[in-house]
């Protein structure tokens, strides 16, 4: 009898947690996996990258440490659309593939709500080859600035990827403007936004703005209006008509992400690339097709509202929906996902950190360890402890990485 199929699409937190699930659980299905790299990256981690703190071996490690040839096969595949109707997924640069249960991890893409300027002037922090770009263009920059100039970085929002990046940055730049041969002052970092990490207590948002402020960020209140080559125009509230501008030799847009453009080329209902999945993480009218990750919406039943977009989230909605998988295959319900979060926290820099775990706030070297503990713990929960020992995660040592 032929085997059913069951494709996963994605390998990043969701897609490659759900397939270690789906692996121990055994279902008695062909398991196919696809994502466009052979590598899984730690997205987490990609503001390490973009400030040459660690390089792109740092925070990858190959699909294939997860994927168990026994049960699965891994296709490298860009997605462009998913035809429902005829249960098919349609390639870039193959042959489409049939599915008969498809669970869909595709993640995050660039988000410029229409702002002017922002796609073609902005750096972005979304995947690898985005953050390298973003460390070569610096140091180039660097290396551009005559004696007596002056660089001008503005980063544009401050949610998490803002603040990680920001607090990496303030730490690197007297090891890149000495190697630039620049005098640190000649190099200037502001950010503009209309709340710093808004999830956070004042007392909370209040440390990172007075940690980042000594280190010589600027913080402007405003909201990014447009772009271009070399300023950012900013307004005080989305009312206001007049704008202010700031040079910006260089802009980082960190303001916010959309679900995969995927989901908004095939035929789903969706808002921004997300789709608001039933209880049990299947699609609305859709029983076979389940989504998860960033190009899902899982509404809080406190809030009302949708819970932010997160590996934490991703990872858990993974374990439900290989659970739910297994069952509709053997013909059992599906069970309803429920969220239990476990604390957040967001670094500033390598030994500082802030964030809330088990209802206590916490701060300082305290709460930097605490995400050591929970990014090692991703990977424990995706490749393994193997994948931890292999990338010496905990030990590593703080590295400059060097762009030629
Ligand atoms: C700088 C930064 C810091 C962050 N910090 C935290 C944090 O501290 N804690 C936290 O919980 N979250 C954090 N996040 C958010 C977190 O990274 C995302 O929520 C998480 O990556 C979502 O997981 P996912 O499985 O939905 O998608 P991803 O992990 O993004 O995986 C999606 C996968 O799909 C693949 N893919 C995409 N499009 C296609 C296509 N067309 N065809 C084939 N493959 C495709 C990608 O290559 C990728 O492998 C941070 C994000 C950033 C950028």
């Amino acid at each position: 009898m032929v085997k059913k199929k069951i494709v996963i699409l994605g390998a990043g937190y969701g897609g490659l947690r759900a397939l270690k699930r789906l692996q121990d659980l055994k279902p008695n299905a062909e398991i196919v996996l696809v994502n466009k790299n052979s590598y899984h990256c730690e997205k987490t981690a990609l503001h390490e990258v973009a400030t040459g703190a660690a390089s792109p071996g740092d925070i990858c490690y190959p699909v294939s440490s997860v994927v168990d040839p026994q049960y699965t096969t891994f296709i490298k595949a860009t997605v462009s659309k998913i035809e429902h109707h005829s249960k098919t997924i349609v390639f870039e640069n193959r042959e489409p593939l049939r599915y008969d249960y498809l669970l869909i991890a595709l993640g995050f893409e660039f988000e410029s709500f229409g702002i002017k300027g922002l796609s073609d002037y902005a750096y972005q922090i979304t995947n690898i080859p985005s953050v390298e770009h973003i460390y070569k263009q610096l140091n180039e920059k660097l290396r551009a600035v005559k004696p007596g100039e002056k660089l001008s970085i503005v980063v544009g929002g401050a949610g998490f990827t803002s603040i990680e990046y920001i607090g990496e940055l303030m730490e690197q730049l007297p090891f890149l403007t000495k190697a630039a041969h620049l005098k640190r002052d000649q190099v200037s970092v502001s950010c503009v936004q209309s709340n710093v990490l808004p999830m956070f207590s004042e007392d909370l948002s209040g440390y990172i703005i007075g940690k980042l402020e000594k280190k010589g960020v600027t913080f402007i209140k405003g909201r990014v209006a447009n772009i271009t080559a070399n300023s950012v125009f900013y307004k005080e509230s989305k009312a206001s008509t007049d704008s202010s501008e700031l040079t910006a030799d260089m802009f980082v847009w960190a303001g916010g992400v959309r679900g995969s453009s995927v989901i908004t080329n095939s035929d789903f209902k969706s808002d921004r690339g997300r789709v608001l999945v039933n209880n049990n993480l299947t699609v609305p009218d859709c029983e076979d097709v389940m989504m998860i990750g960033d190009c899902s919406i899982v509404i809080d039943d406190v809030t009302g509202l949708p819970y932010p977009t997160t590996a934490q989230i991703a990872m858990q909605q993974a374990d439900c929906a290989a659970a739910n998988i297994v069952a509709i295959f053997n013909q059992k319900p599906a069970k309803d996902f429920y969220y239990k979060p476990k604390g957040t926290v967001c670094s500033i820099g390598r030994h500082d950190a802030v964030g809330v775990v088990m209802g206590k706030q916490l701060r300082g070297v305290t709460a930097s360890v605490l995400k050591k503990v929970i990014d090692t713990r991703s990977i424990v929960l995706i490749g393994g402890v193997d994948t931890v020992i292999k990338k010496q995660k905990l030990f590593r040592k703080k590295s400059m990485h060097v762009v030629n």
